[in-house]
């Protein structure tokens, strides 16, 4: 273990103890070069969270992205559900609409998507199937 006041390498353990609740090793060491003490911690390696973007690309998980979203509670017939999502862009009150012939045959329905509507500003938005996401979580 490197010195850090003096940069050598001929350093020594001259106490060892547990700490943090036996989940890690307080080292004392000494330093033979400039003969400063200074402590380190041994803990066990961890495996990171790695968070698996929409498109496909992998971050480290980030506990502030967690803290800075929003929890929605849903409710469908008999049951409640929590989505968790980055913003909320407004409540509307819509018509819900088929989806296109076109994208029935890419199996949409089974994929958490109940229907489309079209927004006051022209776009089209899509409608969420909460229990079918719901099951596809729980398949997951
Ligand atoms: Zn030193």
């Amino acid at each position: 273990m490197k010195c850090p006041y003096c940069s050598q390498e001929n350093t020594r353990v001259i106490d060892s103890r547990p700490a943090e609740d036996n989940s890690s090793i307080r080292r004392r060491r000494l330093c033979d070069s400039c003969g400063k003490r200074f402590t380190t911690y041994e803990k066990i390696e961890t495996i990171p969270i790695i968070v698996i973007k929409k498109d496909n690309n992998r971050e480290p998980y980030d506990r502030s992205k967690i803290e800075d979203g929003i929890l929605l509670w849903l409710e469908s017939g008999d049951c409640s559900y929590c989505l968790f999502v980055d913003e909320l862009a407004g409540e509307q009150q819509v018509v819900v609409k088929p989806l296109p012939a076109y994208l029935n045959s890419f199996n949409m329905k089974n994929a958490g998507i109940a229907g489309c509507t079209i927004l006051g500003n022209g776009s089209i938005s899509i409608i969420l199937d909460i229990p079918n996401l719901y099951q596809m979580a729980q398949t997951y």
